[in-house]
């Protein structure tokens, strides 16, 4: 029998993988409200300045500081200046009624919000008249123009992945529509005779050996939320012949296939040799536990991901693999290609034994701050997903006695 070659570090599979992917160019226009979660295509340089001019933060009396000689100082009210009105310059000696969002008037240095002031009831027809009740400082509650955006700033960009910040702030700038670049598409297949679509059977009627196909409905939605085009194309038998010709039809149509299950060693593992028959298999087993039996190659100009079947093993593997890889497809500015790290967080759980190769542990963050662990890791084991809220990643050989700090990451930043 052949010596079983060493399983590939994850840092060297990432490394590899992504130096085989090309990002997408094809971009295309989207309006505005319609483009979160996509992937800016141009930078987005302000025409204007943010705000377009000086005006006030307060609902108050613009005026000028020098007019204020001291606390109780009763001046007239010579304009009143709501958003969205223009401002005539302030007349010396009085104050400009002014609200939150209104043009500063020309000549005013501060605003004195409406609490500080009294105004001193005015005979009919009569100009009213404030008494200021503090002291101002030049400067106060005035927003200055281009404070927030000066015209010719890059306010956004390219690369970055669009949410809710983002869109405002392209709006803010005057982006009704922008340029981002076409989604991935992505073609999904489950593998496994034993595969029963949830709806199609019900629990008490499942034949002997089925189970409910699970990782179909978590990858959908990883695949979805990370803003591919995904086409669902179900469930492939495992046989050999059918398992070519789902992939060679996929290849044509999509910039990736995904499958899970089928790619391990077993007679009943037909994904492998079906990806070297149409294309390459260029990575295959990685020293990750859970998720050792992940492959990636290419059939045609599509990549090929082979996920395993065991379904925490599968997204595990999605979300240390798949997400990178489908990130440099994208054209999101990457950050942090190599191990995907950690954040310091105390362990409250002890981990007495180490695994040769790196293993990523459900956890979940409680509230003194620390992380629990949940009891059984086996890899088919979804309830620890849906316990859990992220991952310890252990070095390989790597224990943990309860209080040290271990490398913590939270899945709510892995699904972006
Ligand atoms: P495989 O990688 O095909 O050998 O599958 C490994 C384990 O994962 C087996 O117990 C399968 O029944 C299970 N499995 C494979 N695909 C799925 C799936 N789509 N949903 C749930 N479990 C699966
Ligand atoms: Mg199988």
């Amino acid at each position: 029998m052949n010596p079983r070659p060493p399983l590939k570090p994850l840092s060297q599979a990432l490394a590899q993988l992504l130096a085989a992917v090309e990002p997408l160019n094809a971009t295309e226009q989207v309006a505005t409200l319609d483009a979160d979660g996509r992937v800016l295509a141009q930078d987005v340089v302000s025409a204007l300045h943010v705000p377009p001019q000086d005006n006030s933060s307060m609902d108050g009396y613009a005026l000028r500081c020098a007019d204020v000689p001291q606390v109780g100082t009763l001046l007239p009210q010579s304009q009143r200046i709501a958003a969205g009105m223009g401002a005539k310059p302030l007349e010396a000696g009085t104050l400009a009624r002014i609200f939150t969002g209104a043009p500063l008037p020309p000549g005013a240095d501060a605003v004195v919000m409406q609490e500080d002031c009294t105004v001193q009831d005015a005979a009919d027809g009569a100009v009213p008249s404030v008494r200021v009740n503090v002291l101002p400082q030049h400067g106060q509650w005035i927003r200055r123009a281009g404070e927030d955006v000066a015209r010719g700033d890059v306010v956004l960009a390219r690369g970055i992945r669009l949410g809710p910040a983002e869109l405002g702030q392209a709006a803010g700038v005057g982006m009704g529509s922008l340029q981002v670049l076409r989604r991935v598409r992505v073609a999904l297949f489950s593998t496994g005779d034993e595969l029963v679509m949830p709806g199609d059977c019900a629990p008490a009627d499942m034949p002997p050996g089925a189970i409910y196909n699970s990782n179909r409905f978590f990858l959908v939605s990883l695949l979805r939320r990370l803003g591919c085009e995904v086409s669902d194309l179900g469930i492939v038998p495992d046989q050999r012949a059918a398992t070519v010709e789902a992939l060679r039809n996929a290849a044509h149509t999509h910039d990736l296939i995904v499958t899970s299950g089928g790619v391990s060693v077993g007679e009943e593992d037909h994904i492998k040799p079906a990806v070297q028959a149409l294309g390459s298999l260029d990575l295959w087993q990685i020293a990750i536990k859970p998720g050792k039996p992940f492959a990636h190659g290419r059939i045609g100009w599509a990549h090929f991901v082979g996920l395993p079947g065991n379904p925490v093993s599968s997204f595990v593997t999605f979300l240390l693999l798949v997400r990178p890889l489908l990130r440099k497809l994208q054209g999101v500015s990457q950050s942090g290609l190599g191990d995907p790290g950690g954040v310091p967080t105390r362990a409250d759980f002890d981990w007495p034994r180490a695994d040769k190769r790196q293993e990523f542990v459900r956890v979940r963050r409680n509230a003194q701050g620390g992380l629990d662990v949940f009891p059984n890791q086996s890899s088919g084991v979804l309830t620890s997903l849906v316990w859990g809220d992220g991952l310890v990643n252990l070095a390989p050989g790597q224990t943990v006695a309860r209080g040290e700090m271990v490398a913590y990451l939270g899945f709510a930043e892995l699904l972006t």
